[in-house]
């Protein structure tokens, strides 16, 4: 049987939503009229979601169940969905309903135009608190001034993407993901559709502020080296101010201009400096980790279910 589309919800804790998930997605995919299936990838859930994603499955074929060995983020249980999907067009969405599944059509209208790549940009975004919107705000903007690939801004991972575009992101196997900025670095034909980002349909967000920063991270990391560049200039810069201050002090010593009382300069300046060279290491331990990351070649996830075929 062919498929046309596949939809891939990475599950983590979710057991609440997975029933809702299910009877939204097959209410709006029955109504486009063409062949589909719901990959649901189970990242390591504990709350009781890897039973019930085996009941729905049992009950659809048009469910296909892929369930991790532990919690892989849910970045790669993105990527886990890539590799299992079958359809013409792949479409990810959050399982916890904040994207509306009915979005799918309009997005699947966009592919239909012809573009390959159709985001969903967050207009409003309901029931989030000011700082995590506030935080997310600040992420999309600095992720686009200072990466070399121009990701949209307020656009999560919901998203069309043509059969095409999904078999060039399998190629790419880096290990430390950022799903959103890969699927803008392959170009292709992309268009953004706007809708309203709803609150979540049960239980309470996946995402504390640690992954959250570990994701920007890896944003910033994955497509840009500016954090190591920053080394650079700030070097100049001391450099240059030492350029012009050791000639002045010696004039100004010579002319008997002044006299310094140098102690609190100097911790001043060997402060400065020791930080900005910690800080400058510490940049280089993230890039030289995640080499030593890749450079083990471990498999990005390990699977105890997967479908056959
Ligand atoms: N998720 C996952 N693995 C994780 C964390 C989250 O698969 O380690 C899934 C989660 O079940 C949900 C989606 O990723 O379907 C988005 O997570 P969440 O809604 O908690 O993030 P938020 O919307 O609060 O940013
Ligand atoms: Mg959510």
């Amino acid at each position: 049987m062919k498929i046309t589309y596949s939809i891939i919800a990475p599950i983590y804790n979710e057991i609440e939503s997975l029933p809702e998930l299910y009877r939204r997605v097959k209410e709006v995919m029955d109504a486009s009229g063409a062949n589909w299936e719901l990959i649901l990838v189970d990242d390591g859930s504990t709350d009781g979601s890897t039973e019930k994603i085996r009941e729905l499955a049992q009950a659809d074929k048009t469910i296909r169940p892929v369930i991790f060995a532990r919690n892989f983020g849910h970045q790669v249980a993105v990527t886990a969905g890539w590799d299992y999907a079958r359809g013409d067009a792949v479409v990810i969405i959050d399982a916890d309903l904040q994207d509306p599944p009915e979005v799918i059509l309009d997005l699947i209208q966009k592919w239909k135009e012809g573009y390959e790549v159709v985001y969903a940009v967050r207009g409003e975004r309901e029931g989030e608190s000011w700082f995590k919107l506030w935080t997310a705000s600040l992420f999309y903007r600095l992720i686009y001034r200072i990466t070399d690939v121009k990701i949209p801004v307020d656009t999560g991972d919901f998203r069309l993407m043509d059969r095409k575009v999904v078999n060039v992101l399998k190629q790419m196997k880096e290990r430390h993901r950022f799903p959103r900025g890969m699927s803008a670095w392959v170009g292709f034909k992309q268009v953004g559709v706007t809708y309203k980002r709803a609150a979540r349909f049960a239980g309470t967000t996946k995402y504390p502020f640690k992954k959250m920063f570990r994701l920007a991270l890896n944003a910033i990391t994955g497509f840009s080296y500016f954090p190591l560049q920053v080394a650079t200039y700030v070097g100049f810069i001391s450099a240059g101010i030492a350029i012009l201050a050791i000639p002045l002090v010696a004039i100004l010593r010579m002319t008997g201009g002044g006299s310094f009382s140098g102690q609190a300069t100097t911790l001043i300046a060997v402060l400065f400096l020791g930080g900005v060279q910690l800080i400058s290491l510490g940049v280089l331990g993230e890039y030289i980790g995640r080499l030593y990351d890749e450079a083990k070649g471990r498999p990005l996830y390990i699977v105890r279910e997967a479908p056959e075929d």
